[in-house]
């Protein structure tokens, strides 16, 4: 059985039909934060709500990398490949230092607590920008049930100068985020309030030369469910988690395919010795496809 929906003709060049949707590890409670290490050669995701980081390795499978994560849910690197995480029960933003220790990027605004971090993405700038929905307090399953003291908001923080700015305050519950190849665009997925029947969409905004973000209309409306988090390929195709899997979104917005996947998906990330393999955390299971693409290639 065929797990392509190819809906544009190109996308059935971004696929390779003899490969499989391997089932890589299972068992978990709601993965999501995927990303590849290839230096190690590992993928390392959260177990949101079992509160521990996992490490899968070719060969090896899976073993534990932290735990308590604090609940940490997303994860990009920085520029010097160093691990940068979101953390729903800390509500903060953390880097992992070469030696293993862990430095505070951000954990209040304005004088007041963080909801709780979500989705992470690094600028070829250094600039660290995540999103700060409230789905980590608004119950005990994600992290620790408290009460909101933000906006549910994108920050933009400079590590070097320490310098934190709200980017997009106009959202509902802001989610996956990620850049355009040349970083011309920033995306941004609202996954509305929880216990709320908020839109659900992932908007695109210009990145003007000053830095600041312009535009922010909406690119496109996931169905079925809704966009957790995506990556880019690197002709800025954007693959996004939906109900029934995984959704490939051209640059003008039109939906290409899907990868249907037999679990909900959360969120994806480009890995493998030459980026051309897609791993999808999804519910339980964390699974791997081969692609005729490759990750998006940082400037
Ligand atoms: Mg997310």
């Amino acid at each position: 059985m065929s797990y392509f929906e190819i809906t544009e003709p190109v996308f059935g060049t971004y696929v390779i039909r003899n490969a499989r949707l391997k089932q890589l590890a299972t068992g978990f409670d709601w993965v999501e934060g995927p990303v590849w290490f290839g230096d190690a050669n590992c993928l390392l995701f959260s177990d949101i709500p079992s509160n521990r980081i996992m490490r899968w390795t070719p060969g090896e499978g899976v073993t534990v990398y932290r735990a308590p994560s604090n609940f940490a849910n997303g994860h990009t690197r920085d520029r010097e490949g160093r691990l940068v995480s979101c953390e729903h029960g800390a509500r903060r933003v953390s880097r992992t230092e070469h030696d293993g220790s862990l430095t505070v990027i951000a954990d209040s605004f304005q004088g007041k607590r963080l909801n709780s971090p979500n989705d992470v993405v690094v600028k070829s700038d250094g600039t660290i920008w995540f999103s700060d929905p409230h789905y980590g307090i608004v119950s005990n399953y994600e992290g620790h049930e408290s009460a909101q003291e933000l906006p549910c908001h994108v920050y933009r923080v400079d590590p070097a100068s320490g310098q934190m700015d709200a980017m997009v305050t106009d959202a509902a519950c802001p989610n996956g985020l990620a850049f355009s190849p040349d970083e011309s665009r920033f995306y941004m997925a609202d996954t509305g309030r929880r216990f709320c029947d908020d839109p659900t969409h992932i908007r695109v905004f210009d990145v003007k030369a000053d830095g600041s973000l312009g535009g922010g209309g909406i690119f496109h409306v996931v169905t079925p469910g809704k966009s957790d988090g995506f990556r880019l390929d690197s002709d800025g195709n954007i693959w996004t988690s939906a109900a029934d899997g995984v959704h490939c979104i051209a640059p003008d917005g039109r939906l290409l395919g899907k990868i249907l996947v037999p679990e909900l998906v959360s969120n994806v990330c480009f890995g493998g010795r030459a980026k051309h393999v897609l791993f999808i955390t999804a519910t339980t299971s964390v699974y791997s496809v081969a692609l005729n693409r490759i990750g998006v290639q940082r400037p």
